[in-house]
């Protein structure tokens, strides 16, 4: 069991560890034998029983079952079965072998410094350009008078401000680990972290060396989107591709930073880019191991008019559910309440999602693009939906040590 499984079960003991250097896996250590994953109504003897409608389900059943790993036409099999249910079973079968009834979640605050961005992508509905008035910019006593002691993560992203230094980006970083020192700030997108990169004329290693002095734990998942570049011309073009992104991560992850990993899908993405994106990721954690998590970003229709109407819920689910089957190295998949919205996120928690993520408090950016979600939730309100679902609550920091479990009743 890795260092960041080893449950610590007190509030009290928890500081933010530093990253070590050397890629890591933070997955289970114990490999479950292939009996694991058949449910005692799909022996092998009986699989022609009708646990399944979709013979595709089966076979997938059956590779489970031998342990080998599914390939591309297994995800595209899956992201497209009628047999939903089916699909929860297997994906909710191989999240209870991984965690048991648990599902994680984080008491946290994301903090998103400006809205200023020298990129313009097509999909986003949050960033504004430069020379746009509106745009806002916080200092760093804004950041800090929207912390509280006892929140256990800051989750900071950001626009690319076309006037701030690299030294501001790392300031904000240390003005809050010197001001909070026992709070994990998990900060700096990919696209961030190539940014700094770029205006400091600095390696990415030595920006990484830079921030995890001033106090970085850890990085989100984000800007990923598709790793198509057809998507990628069409949508952000400007953007860094799927190649730095992974880059990134990979370095990240040699450094001993864990990080997050996203897809945003449900606009003109293709269903094999989907499973393509999936895969690439399955093969950097192989490579160089340190993703805590995958987070399906369901696409929020704004004023972008890239789509009629936004992917459904059923979508969401196959979503979540081939993500759980498909990345078999990568710990937890999140059901992200503030884009799936909290009802569809409780029932992903049966569709291989072990992770709600956490109380955010504010969100600006997929509200920018009229995400119909709460702006932030209680936590009271996460327990509930987490045992609506008929899972075991259990509170986390950034890196997945146990703050706190909740009995299954209130
Ligand atoms: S998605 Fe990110 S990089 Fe692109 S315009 Fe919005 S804030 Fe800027």
């Amino acid at each position: 069991m890795s260092d960041s499984m080893e449950y610590a079960d007190t509030a009290t003991t928890l500081d933010p560890p530093r990253p070590t250097r050397g890629a890591r896996s933070h997955m289970p250590t114990a490999s479950p034998g292939p009996e694991a994953f058949l449910h005692p109504g799909l022996r092998p003897e009986r699989l022609s029983d009708p646990t399944f409608r979709d013979p595709s389900l089966e076979t997938i059943a059956k590779k489970l079952s031998r342990g080998e790993r599914l390939d591309k036409t297994d995800g595209l099999a899956m992201l497209a079965t009628p047999d939903v249910n089916g699909l929860a079973t297997l994906a909710d079968r191989r999240k209870t072998e991984l965690w048991g009834d648990q599902v994680f979640f984080v008491f946290n605050r994301q903090i998103n410094p400006t809205n200023a961005c020298v990129l313009d992508c097509k999909f986003c509905d949050y960033a504004l350009r430069p020379s746009n008035p509106d745009h806002y910019a916080m200092s760093i006593d804004d950041i800090l008078g929207r912390i509280t002691p006892e929140l256990r993560e800051i989750h900071i992203v950001s626009g690319l401000h076309h006037r701030w230094k690299f030294e501001y980006y790392v300031d904000i970083i240390r003005q809050i680990r010197l001001a909070f020192p026992k709070i994990q700030i998990k900060a700096w997108t990919a696209v961030e972290i190539d940014f700094f990169a770029k205006i400091s004329k600095k390696s990415v290693e030595e920006v990484f060396e830079i921030l995890i002095d001033a106090g970085l734990n850890s990085m989100p998942g984000g800007g990923a989107e598709v790793f198509s570049e057809r998507v990628r011309q069409e949508l952000f073009r400007h953007k860094i591709g799927a190649d730095e992104w992974l880059n990134v991560h990979r370095i990240a992850h040699q450094m001993g930073i864990p990080t997050n990993s996203t897809i945003l899908y449900g606009h003109i993405e293709t269903m094999e880019e989907r499973v393509d994106h999936m895969l690439r990721l399955r093969e950097l954690e192989d490579e160089a191991p340190g993703f805590l998590a995958f987070i399906p970003l369901e696409f929020q229709l704004g004023y972008s008019n890239l789509r009629a109407r936004s992917a459904s819920a059923v979508d969401g689910l196959r979503t979540v559910a081939t993500s759980r089957l498909l990345l078999d190295n990568i710990p937890h998949i999140k059901a992200y309440w503030v884009m799936l919205g909290e009802e569809t996120a409780s029932i992903a928690l049966n569709f291989g999602a072990s992770d709600m993520d956490g109380t955010i408090l504010e969100e600006k950016i997929a509200h920018a693009a009229k995400a119909e979600s709460p702006i932030g939730v209680a936590r009271d309100r996460l327990l509930h939906l987490i045992r609506e679902a008929g899972k075991l609550p259990v509170e986390r920091d950034a890196v997945y040590n146990v703050v706190r479990r909740y009995p299954k009743e209130s």
